[in-house]
């Protein structure tokens, strides 16, 4: 198993980039200057630079005495819920607007379900001084009214989509629409290791510094730099690609990926794409995709807007099926329960996101001895509201 995709941005079977007539030069030129770009000397200084001092790095990797007491293993959290913005999405955004900016681009479009991937991007978008456009579904939009806020203060200009289901997908349909109408000035700053070739990649890239800081943190603090165990949740597959880039090729780890089953795998409202997903093309690349029998995309369900996605990006669609990564999910209860346990034992609450993988913890047979990384993707301020509905009843 390596890291990279091949020339065409295949993982096996999965990725590529399927992508309409009038983008294919500006993918191209993408495609063939993406790696020079990020590997010259002022592009990693500048990137290195800001994630330590704007974004926060390097996020602690937390022993969590009673997490593990509980569990019966050692249980190491990866803190990217103490980035700036709250989540592991900073560190794509910062890295793609390094790019957009040495490529020449003055106007920046992204598209964003629950918000948080449009806020790291207006975020970074006033760092900056770039004009930012975010597409957002209008119902997205009244469901996540603060971000839509936070956004705007940010200084980007949202804009609703009001087509089909008025949420993610139809964002998506929009800022395509956006940059196939503005190829030359625009540059389109995907928010997952998902979408045409380069973009899984580069996404991949910019999020291995997790894996890379887990690495010398574990071996700092037991002496090996190899757990058993890293697990992440998965929506598009960021976070996760970045917590087990540097792990990829040590067969002995087991890299754990944990969707969302949101009311549970048979019920009809679920996100968990490898169990339910057959191949397709979905965001320009090949992957597994949720979709009706003639092809029609489903919308998927999840408590949390951040994994209700109804692909997967194709790196983990070739770990998934290779058997290189193992793929649980978790239902809305069960996340809920391990957001709840995890606030009370450690004192730390997690975005929905990653108490999925959280609530993994259960789902895995652990000995005493092993050494399990948990990559906590982002704090749970943003999911109050959600937790609040639920606070009466886990008082008893
Ligand atoms: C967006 C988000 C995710 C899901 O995105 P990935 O690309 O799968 O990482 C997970 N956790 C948090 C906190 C998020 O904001």
């Amino acid at each position: 198993m390596t890291t990279h995709p091949d020339r065409y941005g295949f993982y096996g079977k999965f990725g590529g980039a399927y992508i309409p007539e009038m983008l294919y030069a500006n993918v191209e030129f993408l495609q063939q200057h993406y790696q020079q770009i990020i590997d010259s000397e002022s592009f990693r200084k500048e990137f290195e630079y800001l994630l330590k001092d704007y974004a926060g790095r390097e996020t602690p990797l937390y022993f969590a005495a009673r997490l593990s007491e509980k569990y019966g293993a050692s249980i190491y959290l990866k803190r990217e819920d103490l980035c700036h913005t709250g989540a592991h999405k900073v560190n794509n955004t910062i890295g793609q607007i390094l790019l957009a900016s040495r490529l020449g681009k003055k106007r920046i479009i992204a598209e964003t379900g629950a918000g948080q991937h449009g806020v790291a991007t207006a975020t970074v978008c006033a760092l900056k001084g770039l004009e930012c456009i975010v597409y957002m579904g209008e119902t997205d939009m009244k469901r996540q009214a603060l971000n839509v806020a936070r956004m705007e203060m940010l200084g980007a200009k949202v804009m609703p989509a009001t087509s089909g289901s008025k949420t993610l997908k139809d964002a998506t349909n929009e800022a395509i629409r956006d940059w196939i109408n503005h190829p030359e000035d625009t540059y389109y700053l995907i928010g997952s290791v998902v979408g045409p070739h380069p973009y899984p990649d580069m996404v991949a890239q910019f999020q291995s510094v997790i894996s890379r800081e887990i690495r010398q943190q574990l071996k700092e603090k037991t002496g090996s730099e190899l757990p058993d165990y890293v697990i992440a949740c998965v929506g598009g597959g960021s976070n996760a690609a970045g917590a087990f880039y540097h792990f990829l090729e040590d067969e002995d780890v087991k890299l754990v990926a944990v969707e969302a089953a949101g009311n549970g795998i048979e019920s009809g409202e679920s996100a968990a794409t490898t169990q339910l997903g057959r191949i397709g093309i979905l965001h320009g690349s090949k992957s597994l995709v949720m979709q009706t029998a003639d092809g029609q995309v489903v919308e998927p369900y999840s408590i949390s807007a951040g994994l209700d996605y109804p692909g997967i990006g194709p790196l983990h669609a070739h770990l998934f099926d290779t058997g290189r990564g193992i793929f649980l999910n978790a239902t809305d209860k069960e996340a809920l329960d391990a957001a709840f346990e995890l606030a009370r034992l450690e004192g730390i609450i997690p975005a929905l996101e990653s108490a999925h993988a959280v609530a993994a913890l259960k789902k895995i047979k652990l000995k005493k001895e092993d050494k399990v990384v948990v990559n906590l993707s982002g704090r749970g301020d943003k999911d109050m509201a959600t937790y609040l509905k639920y606070l009466p009843k886990q008082n008893g």
